[in-house]
C-alpha cells in the first residue's frame, strides 16, 4: 500500500473551476473520505488522483512517484465504481479474476488470488455462481471482490453505497470498514452522506465549491468545526447558530446574547466589533428554568432514545435540542436554555470562519495524536 499526496490540485473546465488549490496527504492505510454537497468537486478530486481526469496544475504523488500526467492503466490504483457493475454474463469467479486475466497473469496465480479474496469477503461459496441471481449486498461484496485482488496501492470508492437504502447502507457502511481493518489499504472514499463519512473514516476532507475547508478526523470535524458550513454540514440534526453583535477581547470567556450571558472557551484573538454566531449543537443545549435565555416550544420529535424539542428563543432564532425522551415539554410551553460552555462555537458571521478559542487547543492535541 502506499501514501497518497495531493499538491494544489487545481481542475478548471472551461472557465468552472471546480477543485481549487487543494493539498491533502491520505496516509499508508488511512481511510480517507472526501465528503460534501453535489458539486463541490469530490469526484472530480477522485478522478485526478485515478487519471480519468488530468489536472489543469498542482501534483498528485503516489508513494514517491509523481503519477499527476501518468495515464489511468499506469497508476497501480483500484477504482471502485457504484459497485453494482459486474459483467452479467460471467459468474462470480470470473468477474473476480477478470483484472488478472486482463493483466495476463498464470492461471494458477489467478485462481490462488481469487480463492484469497473470496474467503476475505466470505463469498467462498458463491464463486461458482452467476452473478445475475446474486443479492445486492453479495454483488457488492463481488465488486469488492474484483477491486482487492489486484492488490492494488491504493483503493478509490465513489459513492459505492449510494443506490442502497438505509438500512442497507449501514450494514455496509460496516463490513467495508472490518474489510479496511483486515486490509489495511490506503483507500480514498468520496460520499455526500456525512452519517457515512463519520462511521468509516479516519480523515474526513470536507468540501464546499472546489475547496477543502478542513480535514480532520470525525471527532475533531464534529467537536471543532472550522466554519460555519463545516458546522452545519455535519452531525444530525446539525449545529445551531445563534446570532449576536459583539466586540470581543482575547481571553473572554462570556458573550451576551439578548438578556442572556452565555460562557464559551476564552476566546484566543481580539474581535472587532462585528456580527458573531454561536455555535452549539442540540445535545448540548439543555433546559435550565432560571436562565434569562428563554425559548418557545415550537414542537417535539420523539425519537426512540431521544427526543428533538424545536425552540424559538426571544430574539427570534430557532434551534433544536436533543433531551432525554423523559423531557416532558410540549408545544408552547416557555422554557429557559443554557449551553455546555465547553462545547460551544464561535464564528464570524460574515467570513464563516470559526473564531480561535481554548478549544483549539485540545484540537491541536487531538490532531497531534491523529497524525502520530
Ligand atoms: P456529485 O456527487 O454530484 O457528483 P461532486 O462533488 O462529486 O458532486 P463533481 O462531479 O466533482 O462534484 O463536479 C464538480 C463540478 O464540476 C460540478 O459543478 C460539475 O458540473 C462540474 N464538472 C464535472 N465534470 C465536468 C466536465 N467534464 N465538464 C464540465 N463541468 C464538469
Amino acid at each position: 500500500m502506499a501514501e497518497i499526496r495531493v499538491q494544489n490540485l487545481h481542475k478548471a473546465f472551461a472557465d468552472f473551476t471546480a477543485v481549487k488549490d487543494s493539498s491533502f496527504t491520505v496516509r499508508d492505510g488511512d481511510f480517507f473520505c472526501l465528503l460534501g454537497p453535489s458539486g463541490c468537486g469530490k469526484t472530480t478530486t477522485l478522478r485526478m488522483i485515478a487519471g480519468l481526469e488530468l489536472p489543469t496544475s498542482g501534483q498528485i504523488f503516489l508513494g514517491d512517484e509523481d503519477v499527476s500526467f501518468k495515464r489511468a492503466s499506469a497508476r497501480d490504483i483500484a477504482f471502485v465504481f457504484q459497485m453494482f457493475a459486474l459483467y452479467p454474463h460471467m459468474n462470480v469467479r470470473k468477474n473476480i479474476a477478470f483484472p488478472l486475466v486482463s493483466q495476463g497473469l498464470p492461471r494458477a496465480q489467478i485462481d490462488a488470488a481469487v480463492e484469497q479474496a473470496a474467503r476475505t469477503l466470505q463469498i467462498t461459496a458463491l464463486l461458482d455462481k452467476p452473478v445475475s441471481g446474486l443479492s445486492s449486498g453479495d454483488r457488492q461484496r463481488v465488486a469488492l471482490g474484483r477491486a482487492i485482488v489486484r492488490q492494488p496501492l491504493a483503493f478509490l470508492m465513489d459513492e459505492p453505497l449510494g443506490a442502497l437504502d438505509a438500512e442497507f447502507r449501514e450494514q455496509m457502511c460496516r463490513e467495508l470498514r472490518a474489510l479496511h481493518d483486515r486490509l489495511h489499504a490506503t483507500t480514498v472514499y468520496v460520499t455526500h452522506d456525512q452519517m457515512e463519512a463519520m462511521a468509516m473514516a479516519d480523515t474526513i476532507a470536507i468540501m464546499n465549491q472546489g475547496v477543502i475547508e478542513q480535514l480532520g478526523a470525525p471527532r475533531e470535524v464534529y467537536e471543532r468545526p472550522a466554519s460555519v458550513f463545516v458546522a452545519d454540514f455535519v452531525g444530525a440534526p446539525s449545529m445551531n447558530f445563534l446570532p449576536f453583535d459583539a466586540a470581543l477581547a482575547s481571553g473572554a470567556s462570556a458573550v451576551q446574547i439578548g438578556p442572556a450571558q452565555i460562557e464559551v472557551p476564552a476566546l484566543r484573538e481580539d474581535i472587532s466589533a462585528r456580527a458573531l454566531l454561536c455555535g452549539v449543537r442540540p445535545e448540548h443545549v439543555r433546559f435550565a428554568e432560571a436562565s434569562p435565555l428563554r425559548a418557545e416550544v415550537l414542537g417535539t420529535e420523539y425519537l426512540g432514545t431521544s427526543r428533538v424539542v424545536t425552540l424559538r428563543t426571544g430574539q427570534g432564532a430557532t434551534l433544536r435540542a436533543k433531551v432525554e425522551v423523559t423531557t416532558g415539554v410540549q408545544r408552547g410551553d416557555h422554557v429557559g436554555l443554557a449551553f455546555d460552555a465547553t462545547a460551544v462555537s464561535l464564528f464570524d458571521k460574515a467570513s464563516g470562519r470559526a473564531l480561535r478559542t481554548a478549544r483549539d487547543d485540545v484540537a491541536l492535541t487531538m490532531r497531534a495524536r491523529h497524525h502520530g
